[in-house]
């Protein structure tokens, strides 16, 4: 096999990674109402494809998933939703295991100024 198509293996396997953990996710986001154990067990899934195949988790994911316990954060449902509005970011805060996540905003308004 020559290094050409080898790359373009390599495109491919990355790309049906990021097609699976598209999927993964929107199981996950349908399971967790029903069964929240499976639908932690498919973003366990899914991070281990992130990193086994060197593909990130697209950021939107990201922004709703506890980094803790693999948790889907639904605000209002097993997540509060706060905003330091001195600090500039959004705190996400898992109501399962307590653990917060912090999204920044800030930056982002000053760019669309
Ligand atoms: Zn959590």
């Amino acid at each position: 096999m020559n290094d050409l198509m080898f790359n373009k293996n390599k495109n491919i396997i990355k790309q049906i990674a990021a097609e699976r953990i598209e999927i993964l996710f929107n199981e996950a986001q349908k399971m967790h109402y029903k069964n929240s154990e499976l639908s932690k067990k498919y973003i366990k899934n899914m991070k281990m494809i992130s990193s086994h195949y060197k593909v990130k988790i697209p950021k939107d994911i990201k922004k709703n998933i506890c980094r803790k316990c693999n948790n889907i954060l639904i605000p209002g449902y097993n997540s509060s939703i706060r905003i330091a509005s001195s600090k500039g970011y959004i705190i996400k805060k898992c109501l399962s295991c307590g653990n917060e996540l912090h999204i920044f905003y800030k930056n982002k308004l000053k760019k669309i100024k």
